[in-house]
């Protein structure tokens, strides 16, 4: 029988609880363990896809088709649980399940209330994972303690050890323990109140991860262990790392939270393997090379809006032993000063996916600088549809080309609506969405960096390549080196006279791992140190 671990956030929003929980899933299957992972978010949208990146961070897409928060993310970077549209479940989802029974009948005579319906649907979701072969699912609850919103949840969880033995759950409360300067101390308070809040309601958390800016001293954790009733040893404290995120996990090893979980729910496991998390972390602290790369993309100062995709350019950074320095430009501004100004000096440029037609212009003059000065460039999604609009407007001679998603009557629909998707009106789950599969051109840089025939990757897009204009663009240098099973649609686009130009329909970003790169991005990670090794623009400054 599976066992639960349901990790719980307090005192404020941010504190890193999707992190946690991934380094969490990571370590008890670096002990042997099968591991699922869940998030439970209490917002009352039916899934993030319909949010801006700007209230939500990024929408991560998995296999399925499901869009899903971003902490997923972390889950599939930091574990090897798969992940599935039962992995990510909100509010909304619940409610719709619960009312859609309603009226199908599923409840006639009765009163349909929060508990026991809500509460139910939410118990049932949670034990979907717990499959025959599983050890521990982990179900993190998003939001923080004492929301609105998150109180059926809690209510859920709580129930939840009723049902299957409290010694089959173990909860976890990530906590902030502020630093007061004024007072020269660290502050426990906080993390009384918020305990205390989660012990009203019933939950009394068996262990505390205290995120905190300076370690913590006996003493603090004594006084933590007292007054929120956990045993000393439970209070593991998780210090901010200046360093890098891929530290947590060992961290927490070192305050020997795996122990404490494993002796807790009585797990038969095995010794801690973790010489592959240990390596990347050598390689991260020892680059061999130094490379700039700039993200042109809608949202420069908001990194969520981004994450899978800076994730990966760190990956492919410790693959090719590269410190990479990423800067991240808003298209709009590019649209002010020009290419010229923000764009000298970078080895390397990366337009991510996107929607609306703001800083579209900033985005083709970027592309065309990076495509006529040689620079490296790799496009994701609408950056793959930018790079194909700035090819032809200026190469195939294609005056006013654009997509039909920003200018309904472009004489040149060079981007423009799948078939499939002109019929459809829904806004949420409606795109081409989740793991496709594209052959690769032989001979192709793509076919070169994967190095196989066949690919998988996900998709989140409405506009496509339009064949029509198939021919001219080969025959004038951008070749189709990734196209769908049956070549109707083109995934990739490439330029084989440049030294390294790649763009894609898809979002490669989202299945690289810290522990393997994304070949395409381990590509041209490679190519912007190889350009910064050939000193281009070292030399045009002293020219
Ligand atoms: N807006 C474009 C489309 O829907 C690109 C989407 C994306 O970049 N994810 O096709």
């Amino acid at each position: 029988m599976a066992k639960h671990i349901f990790v719980t956030g307090g005192v404020v929003s941010s504190l890193g609880k999707g992190l946690t929980s991934a380094s969490i899933g990571m370590l008890l299957e670096a002990r042997g363990l099968r591991v699922r992972m869940q998030k439970l978010d209490p917002y009352i949208n039916v899934d993030p896809g319909t949010m801006s990146p700007y209230q939500h961070g990024e929408v991560y897409v998995l296999d399925d088709g499901s869009e899903t928060d971003l902490d997923l993310g972390h889950y599939e970077r930091f574990t090897n649980s798969p992940l599935t549209r039962d992995s990510n479940y909100t509010t909304g989802q619940i409610y719709l399940s619960v009312i859609n029974k309603e009226r199908r009948g599923e409840f006639l005579g009765k009163t349909v209330q929060v508990i026991p319906h809500i509460t139910n649907e939410i118990k049932a979701v949670i034990r979907k994972l717990a499959e025959p072969g599983v050890d521990v699912v982990i179900t993190e609850i998003g939001g923080t303690v004492g929301d609105i919103e998150s109180q059926p949840f809690l209510e859920a969880i709580r129930q939840f050890a009723l049902d299957v033995g409290k010694e089959n759950c173990l909860y976890m409360h990530l906590t902030l323990v502020p630093y007061l300067k004024a007072a020269g101390e660290l502050k426990t308070k906080p993390t009384q109140h918020s305990v205390g809040l989660l012990r009203q309601i019933g939950v009394q958390p068996d262990v505390l991860i205290c995120r905190t800016e300076r370690s913590l001293d006996r003493e603090d954790r004594e006084k933590i262990a007292l007054f929120c009733n956990v045993p000393l040893e439970a209070v593991i404290e998780e210090k901010d790392k200046d360093f890098s995120i891929y530290e947590v996990p060992l961290s927490l090893v070192e305050h020997q939270l795996d122990q404490l979980i494993v002796r807790r729910l009585g797990l038969t496991a095995g010794e801690l393997e973790l010489d592959d998390w240990r390596d990347l972390l050598h390689r991260l602290r020892n680059p061999e090379h130094e490379v700039s790369i700039a993200v042109v993309g809608k949202y420069a100062e908001h990194r969520d809006a981004y994450k899978s995709i800076y994730e990966a350019i760190d990956h492919a950074g410790m693959a090719r032993r590269a410190q990479v320095r990423v800067q991240s430009i808003q298209s709009e501004l590019l649209e002010e000063e020009g290419p010229e100004r923000l764009l000298s000096g970078f080895d390397g440029l990366l337009v991510p996916g996107g929607f609306g037609e703001r800083g579209i212009e900033g985005k083709v003059d970027a592309i065309r600088f990076a495509r006529e000065r040689g620079i490296p460039f790799l496009g994701i999604c609408l950056g793959m549809q930018c790079a194909v609009i700035e090819f032809g407007r200026h190469v195939v001679g294609l005056d006013g080309a654009h997509s039909t998603e920003f200018s309904k009557d472009t004489p040149h629909p060079v981007i423009c609506m799948l078939d499939e998707q002109k019929s459809i009106t829904d806004k949420g789950g409606t795109m081409r969405l989740g793991a496709q599969e594209a052959r690769l051109a032989t001979g192709s840089r793509a076919a070169a960096c994967y190095g196989r025939p066949a690919i998988w990757e996900r998709h989140r897009h409405r506009y496509e390549f339009n064949n029509v204009y198939r021919a001219q663009f080969e025959s004038l240098g951008m070749t189709i080196s990734g196209a769908n099973a049956d070549g109707s649609l083109v995934e990739i686009v490439e330029i084989p006279g440049h030294p390294w130009f790649v763009a894609v329909q898809f979002h490669p970003e989202f299945k690289s791992k810290p522990t393997a790169a994304h070949p395409l991005f381990s590509g041209f990670i490679q190519a912007a140190i190889e350009r910064k090794k050939a000193g281009l623009w070292t030399a045009a400054a002293g020219s």
